[in-house]
């Protein structure tokens, strides 16, 4: 066409032919080059972030105990942008090797996050709750938060930049919603956040929690024991017709972990539609509260 006289009048012009690519604008990537570590992210929240994470451009590191399906994710996003690493957050060697696990293949590590998490079987009283199943618990939530916040920092130090972000939950800021080695667990996830964003912003590198109200995830499911029908309706919720999915903690933790959030650290996002702050049974608009 160009070389013929068919194009007579054609002169300084590209012709482009990439069936409209060029003139398509195919969403905001906001993790454009960065690499990020997921820990519990073979499922819920984890995988949601990791899919999200992958969608914005991000090189994604799965870190969990669950192989077979933390590999079908990293299948699912295409094996250029996802793996998977087996790991173990309690085990020190299992964190550490995660880490540079990422870091050797993808030369970096931009973003921690430190999500693998559990919820024992709920005890009436506290007489009844035994010390392994409450250090268990421990070990998991906030053992694996120190391991992946100390062993992110090793790296990051270094590179005088990264975000490490952990999950706490709403039972970090209250009490009474799950057991006690829970919520013990989760109000350390937040003080452990605290304390290292203080001695890590000195390194440029900030600190900082998302906070869950209910997801339906496994571990909720397991917890509650509630079918598909039943649960959105019987769980409280303060704000009217909206029902939290493990995609909006993952898009709460895309901007903790983009440079959008370059300014923040130190912070404890709760997404849970308001739930933490007010109290529904001493309320000034009880015909507001979707109880
Ligand atoms: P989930 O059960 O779907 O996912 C948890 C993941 O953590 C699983 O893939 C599991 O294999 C992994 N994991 C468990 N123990 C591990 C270990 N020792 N080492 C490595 N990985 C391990 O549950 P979820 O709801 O997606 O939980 C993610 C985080 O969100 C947890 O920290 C949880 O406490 C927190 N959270 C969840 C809710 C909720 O309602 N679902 C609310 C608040 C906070």
């Amino acid at each position: 066409f160009l070389a013929s006289d068919d194009s007579r009048y054609v002169s300084g012009h590209n012709l482009v032919v990439d069936g409209g690519f060029t003139i398509v604008n195919n969403g905001s990537c906001m993790l454009e080059g960065k690499v990020a570590l997921i820990t519990g992210g073979s499922s819920g929240i984890g995988e949601s972030t990791a899919r999200l994470f992958a969608k914005h451009g991000a090189k994604v590191v799965i870190a969990d105990i669950q192989d077979e399906p933390g590999h079908s994710v990293c299948k699912d996003l295409n094996t250029e942008s996802a793996s998977f690493v087996h790991c173990d957050v309690t085990q020190e060697k299992d964190v550490e090797n995660a880490v540079s696990t990422a870091v050797s293949k993808h030369g970096k590590l931009d973003i921690m996050f430190n999500n693998a998490g559990i919820l024992e079987t709920p005890k009436p009283n506290i007489l009844d709750n035994d010390k392994a199943e409450f250090e268990k618990v421990i070990g998991v939530n906030i053992v694996g938060a120190f391991l992946g916040t100390k062993h992110a920092a090793r790296v990051m130090i270094p590179a005088r930049r990264g975000s490490i972000i952990s999950t706490a939950s709403v039972c970090g800021t209250i009490g009474g919603v799950a057991t006690h080695a829970y919520t013990s667990s989760k109000h350390g996830v937040i003080g452990l956040m605290r304390n290292t964003a203080v001695e890590l912003g000195q390194h440029g590198i900030r600190v900082n929690c998302v906070s869950p109200y209910v997801v339906w995830t496994p571990l909720a499911r397991n917890l509650l024991k509630l079918n598909d029908d039943e649960e959105e309706k019987r769980v409280y919720s303060n704000l009217k017709d909206a029902v939290l999915k493990a995609e909006d903690i993952a898009e709460a933790v895309l901007f903790l972990g983009s440079d959008e959030s370059k300014y923040v650290s130190g912070l404890n996002l709760i997404v849970d539609g308001g739930f933490t702050i007010v109290n529904p049974g001493f309320c000034m608009f009880p015909q507001e509260l979707n109880l």
